[in-house]
């Protein structure tokens, strides 16, 4: 692979440091199961994140899924959220039996567009499924008045918002349940894993069945569960990366600044702005979206230039979901003509860690010549 940069790189804690976390499961033979390592991440992550309840899953897709299906909706129930997101998010609602109603995102952040949410609510309508994505944190002020006013749940889809704060408060106070990705490709990895911040004890209760097939004791299968528990090496591998991660988050910013110096202003590339000083960014993406009128060409010709200098940036998200194949004829799709035009347009930069200065300004050079 060379020099070929990547849209993200896996942060790794250092291999002796691994080696010494999983030593133990030699003498104990304990590699699943809620083990003493699950245990121990489940207790470093509510003080890292400062909240009170967690549970762990294998992924942050089961992480949404079991969520989902711990509040036993009844079938066909409405559930609003934004197609401008990874496919785990519809996804996961349309596996459970639910109904997705597409509502459109803001031009600004990106975030579902709260003036458009009312709208789409009917009698059917039990819950709200909205992104934080990149990372930008969605108007959850609204979101919490709107859901009280109707009475629906709010799951946070958080999977890129690890870590991220406003005013001291962490986003995953947000809403019933906040669910986050601990993928490889994550500002914060377990290899694979995911967590759901949660407020009712008892829908941690539920989703911890859940993850177990729907055990309740050795002899009670309650629940139609699945299997979504987190291994020991896969925790171990988060207590590691937890040690690194703030110094991990700073070196991100560092890349993220760089970035924002060199394309802003720039005629026809919208970049995000200044991070306002009362929110903690974990700067998990770097997304630019190009109008060619006023740039000279498209996402795609720079995606194809940059690719020719053996460096990946990806279309993060085209396409949205409701255009999937999958879902056509499939699921009834409302229209989004924000997300769709950001979709057309909008390229997302590598960004991790140990991407250099020089790096950055390498790609920039590329995209601005
Ligand atoms: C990564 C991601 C997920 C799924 O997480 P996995 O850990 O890969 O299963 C869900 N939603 C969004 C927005 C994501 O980016």
């Amino acid at each position: 692979m060379g020099n070929r940069i990547n849209v993200t790189r896996s942060s790794l804690p250092c291999f002796e440091e691994y080696v010494n976390e999983i030593k133990d499961m030699w003498d104990s033979h304990w590699l699943t199961n809620m083990g003493v390592k699950h245990s121990l991440l489940c207790e470093e992550l509510k003080k890292y994140l400062n909240v009170e309840n967690i549970e762990l899953l294998t992924n942050g897709h089961m992480a949404l899924e079991m969520t989902l299906q711990a509040y036993d909706f009844p079938a066909g129930s409405e559930v609003i959220t934004s197609p401008f997101t990874f496919a785990s998010t519809t996804h996961a609602i349309v596996r459970n039996n639910l109904k997705p109603v597409f509502c459109d995102i803001n031009e600004s952040d990106y975030t579902i567009d709260t003036t458009k949410i009312e709208a789409l609510i009917t009698d059917k309508t039990v819950a709200i499924v909205p992104i934080h994505v990149y990372g930008n944190i969605c108007n959850v002020e609204e979101i919490g008045r709107i859901a009280k006013k109707y009475n629906l749940k709010v799951i946070y889809d958080a999977a890129h918002a690890f870590g991220e704060e406003i005013d001291g408060i962490s986003v995953a106070s947000y809403g019933d349940a906040s669910c986050f990705s601990f993928h490889a490709t994550k500002v914060f990895n377990t290899i694979e894993g995911g967590a759901v911040v949660f407020k009712d004890v008892n829908l941690g209760k539920q989703i911890y069945r859940l993850k177990n097939f729907g055990i309740r004791d050795e002899e009670t299968v309650d629940g139609i569960g699945a299997n979504a528990k987190m291994n020991e090496f896969c925790a171990a591998m988060g207590i590691c990366n937890l040690r690194h991660l703030d110094d991990e988050i700073t070196k991100r910013k560092e890349v993220f600044e760089r970035y924002q110096k060199r394309l802003f202003g720039v005629d026809g590339i919208k970049i995000c702005g200044k991070i306002p000083d009362n929110f903690r960014c974990n700067y998990a993406y770097f997304p630019m979206v190009v109008d060619k009128e006023k740039f000279g060409k498209n996402r795609d010709e720079i995606k194809t230039e940059l690719e020719g200098h053996g460096i990946g940036a990806r279309k993060y998200f085209y396409p949205i979901t409701s255009e999937f194949d999958c879902y056509k004829g499939v699921i009834e799709c409302q229209e989004t003509p924000v997300a769709l035009n950001i979709s057309k347009k909008v390229l997302t930069l590598p960004l991790y860690a140990d991407l250099t200065l020089e790096e950055v300004d390498t790609i920039c050079e590329i995209i601005l010549s």
